[in-house]
C-alpha cells in the first residue's frame, strides 16, 4: 500500500497537503517532524508533519516530498494539539499558527531571502564546499534568494546546506534583520593586553606612582581577578578601588585597563555558578503561597493579587524551586520583555543557568537554540522566561506556568494571525500538561477576578507591601480649578510643581506620565482650525518638535513641517494638545538644574534604547523621567518617591468597553512606581474630573469598588466577562466595496444568527495605509455555544468569498479580546 503525510503548510489556508512518500520514508517519518516540498509551480516550502496514513487524496495527486529535514520531531504532538485549539479557537488556520509558533530558522522556504551575516568572521576552511559557494556567492551580491541558492549549487534541495550556514551564523534571513530588542549590556574592565604579565605589571605600577588613585584601581582589580576567575564589573571595581567613575575612565583611555561588554540575559548566564538562596517570606507571602498550593491541588487555575511591591515575585520564586525540584519544566510569561532585564537578574541569581530566555525578537540562532534545549528537557532551559511566544516552545514536561502581570494587553497579539491571547491560550496549555497554572497582579483582569467569584480560578491575595513600606499617599489635583485661579505653570499645577520642588531638593527621583495615546499634540491653523491629514489614513498628523516634522503614527508618513496652512495659506499654526516632547520641554524649563530624561517609543527605538534610559535613571543620572504606558511596567526604582500623572482624563475617554479597567490599572501600576522603599511615595494625578468614580477608586486602591461596577455595566452593554464577544474586521482599499461587502455580511449573519450583530461601524481611525476599515460585533451570551457561532460565521465567510466582488475583501476575526 502507498504511503502518505498530511503537511501542515506555514500559509493562511485552510486544509493540510497530502503528499506522497516512500515506504522508507514512511518508516522514519513522524508527526512534529519536518519535510520540504514542492508547491504550486516552483515554490518550496517546509512543512510539518501532521500524521502519515494510507489514503490517497481524492481531488488531486500527491506530490512526492523533496526530502526530511528532521532526524526525530521537533514538535510534540501536545504541542500539535495545543495549536490545533489556538487555530480552532481564535479563527485562523493551523498553518498560521505554524508560522507564528517555529522559530523562522526553522521555515525556509523558496521565497525565503538571505543575507551575510556581517557581525562573524567567517573562517573559510570550516565551511563545507556547497557552503563556500554560497559564502563566496554572498560576497559578490548582498540579498539572495533561496531559488538562487538552488541554482549556485546546483541542487534543489538546498533549505539543509542554508540551515547549516545558519548554524555556523555565515547567512542570516532577511526578517531576522531588525534591531529592535537588545539585551542589557554590562561595562566589565580588566587590564589591558601589554599588562598582563607580571613583569608589564611592576613596571606599570612604577609608572603609576605619581598617580596614587590610578595605581589604586590597578592593584584593586589585580585583587579581584586573583580572587576569582570571573569577569570584573565596573561597578565592582569602583567599589573595590574607591575610585571615581573619572579615574577609571582615565585608565581606560590610556590603554592601561579595556573595557569590555556582556549582555546580562543572553541564552547563557555568565555569572557566578553557585545560586543564592531565595530569600524567606514574610507571613503574608506564607499564607498566599499556603492558599496557592491548596488550590493548585484542588486543580485549579489560581490568581494571586498582590498589591505593588508586596513580594509576589518571591513567591513565584517558591513554586519555581519547588517545580525545578520535582525535575519539571516552568514557564515564565511576561507581557514586555525588553522591560523586565531587572526581573531577569533577580531571578538568574536563584535559578542560574537554568534560565533560557526566550522572545520573537531574539535573533534566529538564539531562538533555535533555546527551542533545541526546552525539546531535550535540558536542565539550562529548565525554566524559560519569556514574552507571549514563549508558549509555543516544545515542553514535554511542564509542571508549572506564571503569567505575571496578568492584566497586561500586551498578552494579546492583534496582527498578524493567529490573534491569540497569550493568557489564555497559556491556561489552555496548563489543561493540555496537567501542570499548575499562576496568574499575578496588582490589578487583575476583571475577567480574570470574574473568574475567581465565580469560582472557577483559586485565588490568593497579599495587601501590604513588602516590609511595612507604605502604599503611596494619592492625592487628585483639580486642573480646571488651577486653570481658573492662573495657577497653571504650562501643564503643571502650582501643587504639582511645588511637589517637584520639594523631592528634587531632598535628592529624590520623579517620574511624570504622559499618556500620549489620543493625545498627541496636533498641528492646528488659527485662522480657518485645519489640522493636515494623514494622505494613506483618516487621521491628523502629530508634530513632533524634535524632529521638526509632523508624522502618522499609523502608517509612519511624515513631512517637514509646515510654514503656513495647507487649506488657506495662513502662517499662524498652533500646536494642540501635548505629548511627553513637550511635557519634557516644559519641565527642562521649570527645572533648569534638573536633569530629565524621556521614555517613549521615540527615545526607545534605537539600539540599547531602553536599557540606557532605565539604567541612567537607576544610576541617578537622571532626576526626571517623563514617559508613556511604558513606564508602568514592573520596574523598581529604589529613590522614587513623587509619580505626577500630568493628565488622567484622556485614559478615561478612551473609546472602548475597557477604557475603565485600563486606567484604573494604568494609574494604579503608575503609581505603583513610587516609595518602594522605605520613605512613603506620593502621587499626584492631575485631571479636569476629580470626582470621577474610577479616579477615586484609584487613590483609595479600592479594586473591589471598581470591579463591581464595570461588572455591572459589562452586564447591562453585554460585554466580557459576562458575554463573549467576536469582532470581524474588513479591509478593503475601496470605499464603496468595504460599505457592500460589510453590509452583505452583517445582513447574513443577522438572518442566520440569533445573538447580537451590530455595526457594521468604522473604527475611529477608518483608512490606515489607504486600507479603509469597518467592524461587525457580535455577542454571544454564555451558555450558548462558542464554537457554533464560530462555525456559522464562517460558513457566512465561504458563501461571502464566493461572491467575486468581495473576493478580494480581507476579513479578519479577533476573538473575546477585540
Ligand atoms: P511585587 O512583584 O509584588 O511588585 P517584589 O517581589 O518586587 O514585589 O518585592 C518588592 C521588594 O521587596 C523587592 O525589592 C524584593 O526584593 C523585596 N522582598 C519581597 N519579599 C521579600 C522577602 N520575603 N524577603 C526580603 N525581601 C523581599
Ligand atoms: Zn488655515
Ligand atoms: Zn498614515
Amino acid at each position: 500500500m502507498a504511503d502518505f503525510i498530511n503537511v501542515i503548510l506555514p500559509i493562511p489556508l485552510e486544509r493540510l497537503f497530502t503528499y506522497s512518500i516512500t515506504s522508507e520514508e514512511a518508516k522514519l517519518l513522524k508527526p512534529g517532524m519536518r519535510v520540504a516540498v514542492p508547491f504550486g509551480k516552483s515554490k518550496i516550502y517546509t512543512g510539518l508533519v501532521h500524521d502519515i496514513h494510507q489514503d490517497p487524496p481524492q481531488a488531486y495527486e500527491a506530490k512526492e516530498i523533496h526530502q526530511l529535514l528532521d532526524d526525530f520531531p521537533i514538535v510534540h504532538t501536545t504541542q500539535l494539539k495545543h495549536w490545533e485549539w489556538i487555530a480552532k479557537y481564535y479563527m485562523c488556520t493551523l498553518g498560521e499558527v505554524v508560522r507564528s509558533a517555529l522559530p523562522s530558522a526553522f521555515l525556509l522556504e523558496s521565497e525565503t531571502l538571505v543575507l551575510r551575516n556581517n557581525e562573524y568572521e567567517i573562517d573559510e576552511e570550516e565551511l563545507l564546499d556547497d557552503e563556500f559557494l554560497v559564502f563566496e556567492a554572498l560576497q559578490h551580491q548582498s540579498v539572495l534568494k533561496v531559488q538562487e541558492v538552488s541554482a549556485i549549487v546546483e541542487r534543489k534541495n538546498v533549505l539543509p546546506v542554508l540551515e547549516r550556514l545558519l548554524a555556523k551564523k555565515v547567512i542570516v534571513l532577511k526578517e531576522e534583520v531588525y534591531e529592535q530588542y537588545k539585551p542589557k549590556l554590562v561595562r566589565y574592565v580588566k587590564l589591558g593586553n601589554e599588562h598582563t604579565s607580571d613583569e608589564k605589571l611592576e613596571e606599570l605600577l612604577k609608572s603609576l606612582t605619581r598617580a596614587p588613585k590610578q595605581s589604586q584601581v590597578v592593584l584593586s582589580l589585580f585583587q579581584l581577578q586573583g580572587k576569582t576567575q570571573k569577569p570584573i564589573k565596573v561597578s565592582e571595581l569602583e567599589q573595590a578601588s574607591n575610585a571615581s567613575k573619572a579615574v577609571i575612565k582615565s585608565l581606560v583611555d590610556k590603554g592601561i585597563l579595556e573595557e569590555y561588554f556582556i549582555k546580562t540575559d543572553r541564552v547563557n548566564y555568565d555569572g557566578e555558578n553557585e545560586s543564592s538562596d531565595s530569600k524567606d517570606l514574610n507571613e503574608y507571602q506564607e499564607a498566599a503561597l499556603g492558599d496557592i498550593k491548596s488550590s493548585f491541588e484542588a486543580g485549579k487555575v489560581t490568581l494571586l493579587k498582590g498589591v505593588t511591591s508586596s513580594g509576589k515575585t518571591e513567591v513565584y520564586v517558591k513554586l519555581i524551586e519547588e517545580c525545578l525540584q520535582k525535575n519539571l519544566q516552568a514557564l515564565y510569561l511576561l507581557p514586555e520583555i525588553a522591560l523586565t532585564t531587572q526581573l531577569i537578574s533577580r531571578l538568574q541569581e536563584y535559578f542560574g543557568e537554568k534560565i533560557a530566555i526566550y522572545h520573537s525578537k531574539y535573533n534566529v540562532q538564539e531562538r533555535v537554540e533555546v527551542w533545541q534545549n526546552v525539546l531535550q528537557a535540558k536542565p539550562k532551559a529548565q525554566l524559560v522566561i519569556g514574552a507571549r511566544s514563549a508558549m509555543y516552545l516544545p515542553f514535554s514536561k511542564l509542571g508549572l506556568i506564571i503569567i505575571d502581570e496578568e492584566h497586561e494587553s500586551s498578552f494579546k497579539q492583534f496582527d498578524p494571525a493567529p490573534r491569540y491571547h497569550a493568557r489564555d491560550a497559556a491556561i489552555v496549555l496548563g489543561h493540555l500538561h496537567n501542570s499548575n497554572v499562576l496568574l499575578g497582579s496588582a490589578t487583575p483582569s476583571v475577567e480574570s477576578y470574574y473568574n475567581t467569584q465565580t469560582g472557577k480560578y483559586g485565588y490568593a491575595e497579599i495587601t501590604r507591601r513588602y516590609g511595612n513600606v507604605l502604599m503611596p499617599d494619592m492625592e487628585l489635583v483639580d486642573i480646571k480649578e488651577s486653570q481658573r485661579k492662573k495657577k497653571m505653570k504650562g501643564h503643571f499645577s502650582e501643587r504639582l510643581f511645588l511637589e517637584m520642588e520639594e523631592t528634587l531638593n531632598e535628592g529624590s527621583q520623579i517620574i511624570l506620565f504622559q499618556n500620549r495615546r489620543g493625545f498627541a499634540p496636533l498641528m492646528e491653523c488659527l485662522t480657518c482650525g485645519h489640522s493636515p491629514q494623514c494622505p494613506n489614513c483618516d487621521v491628523s498628523l502629530t508634530y513632533h518638535q524634535y524632529r521638526n516634522q509632523l508624522r502618522c503614527h499609523y502608517c509612519g508618513h511624515h513631512t517637514a513641517l509646515p510654514e503656513s496652512c495647507f487649506a488657506c495659506g495662513s502662517p499662524e499654526l498652533d500646536t494642540k494638545g501635548f505629548g511627553t516632547e513637550q511635557i519634557e520641554k516644559e519641565v527642562t524649563a521649570l527645572f533648569p538644574n534638573a536633569k530629565v530624561g524621556r521614555m517613549d517609543l521615540d527615545t526607545t527605538r534605537g539600539k540599547h534604547g531602553y536599557e540606557k534610559i532605565i539604567t541612567a535613571f537607576e544610576q541617578q543620572e537622571l532626576n526626571i523621567l517623563v514617559g508613556t504606558q511604558m513606564l508602568t511596567k514592573g520596574l523598581d526604582f529604589r529613590n522614587v518617591n513623587l509619580v505626577g500623572v500630568m493628565n488622567a482624563d484622556s485614559l478615561l475617554n478612551f473609546p472602548d468597553y475597557r477604557a475603565h479597567e485600563r486606567t484604573y490599572q494604568l494609574l494604579t501600576q503608575v503609581s505603583g512606581r513610587a516609595g518602594r522603599t522605605k520613605k512613603r511615595g506620593k502621587v499626584l494625578i492631575q485631571t479636569y474630573n476629580p470626582y470621577h468614580q474610577i479616579l477615586k477608586q484609584v487613590t483609595t486602591g479600592d479594586y473591589e469598588g471598581m470591579y463591581k461596577e464595570q461588572l455591572y455595566e459589562r452586564g447591562q452593554f453585554k460585554y466580557p466577562p459576562v458575554c463573549r464577544i467576536i469582532k470581524v474586521t474588513f479591509k478593503h482599499k475601496n470605499y464603496n466595496v468595504i460599505n457592500e461587502a460589510a453590509d452583505w455580511f452583517a445582513g447574513a449573519l443577522r438572518t442566520n444568527f440569533g445573538g447580537t450583530v451590530l455595526g457594521p461601524e468604522y473604527p475611529p481611525v477608518a483608512r490606515i495605509r489607504n486600507q479603509y476599515l469597518k467592524h461587525i460585533v457580535i455577542k454571544v451570551k454564555i451558555g450558548e455555544s462558542l464554537a457554533g457561532t464560530k462555525y456559522n460565521i464562517r460558513r457566512i465567510e465561504s458563501s461571502f468569498k464566493a461572491v467575486s466582488m468581495y473576493r478580494s475583501v480581507r476579513v479578519i476575526y479577533n476573538v473575546d479580546h477585540i
